[in-house]
């Protein structure tokens, strides 16, 4: 795992700069309202979400109409509209009242997620990219479904591992001293090579510099009896 680490960080330019600098509880939101969106669309929904109201608060306090118009930019406004405020109002019923989560910040990776994971409708790769993602900076890996197929296809995690069971399981491959820099690095490394060279239909194993660690191209290009052929639709 680390050496194909080490040859997707060199092939795609690690280290990666992180594109977002969000307060971990505006990543949360943020995170939710892209789930099976365009990143376009997700982007667009959530600056008229702040653009229309000035806090958190004044969102989970608001007519449920007029936030799924704020955000009717994304897909399934009407059901991500009074999820938000859900997810608000649990936060503030567990924190004693503000809409904050920088709390996050004092406790280790495993507590933070478990913490998260515990809201409704917050999964490990809402929870992950909230950690990582924020400015919290927390070492906690998201697995989207590009990383979910290269990791499949390289053999490590099993045909049968779907991309929530995957987290806990590539995130245990983690050095445990890697921090949020190798982890995020690492995400991107294996989120690029599934966009730009394993695609899901036709990868292009030819050029790909997995190639000799790689039992689901070796078998494609013939190079030894096939294996398991595992894939996972794309999501994302
Ligand atoms: S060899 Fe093919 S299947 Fe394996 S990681 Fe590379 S592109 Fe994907």
């Amino acid at each position: 795992m680390l050496h194909a680490h080490e040859l997707l960080c060199a092939e795609y330019g690690a280290p990666f700069r992180f594109f977002s600098t969000k307060d971990a509880l505006s990543e949360l939101i943020s995170a939710l309202l892209s789930h099976r969106t365009r990143n376009q669309d997700s982007h667009r929904a959530y600056q008229q979400l702040r653009a229309a109201f000035p806090t958190w608060e004044a969102v989970r306090d608001a007519p449920t109409p007029a936030v799924e118009q704020a955000i009717s930019a994304c897909t399934w406004p009407e059901q991500k509209a009074p999820r938000l405020q859900a997810v608000l109002r649990e936060i503030s019923t567990r924190c004693g009242g503000p809409c904050d989560l920088s709390f996050l910040a004092d406790m280790s990776v495993a507590e933070a997620r478990t913490w998260l994971e515990s809201i409704s409708g917050v999964g490990p790769k809402t929870s992950a990219a909230t950690l990582l993602f924020s400015s919290l900076r927390i070492p906690a890996m998201p697995v989207d479904s590009h990383h979910h197929r290269v990791a499949q296809r390289l053999g490590l995690i099993s045909a049968k591992t779907g991309p929530e069971a995957a987290h806990a399981k590539l995130e245990a491959l983690l050095p445990p001293d890697w921090d949020a820099q190798q982890v995020y690095d690492h995400h991107e490394a294996f989120m690029f090579h599934g966009q730009k060279c394993c695609y899901f239909h036709t990868p292009a194993c030819g050029r790909c510099v997995l190639l000799a660690q790689c039992p689901f191209g070796q078998a494609r290009l013939g190079r030894q009896p096939p294996a398991a052929a595992p894939s996972s639709a794309p999501t994302a």
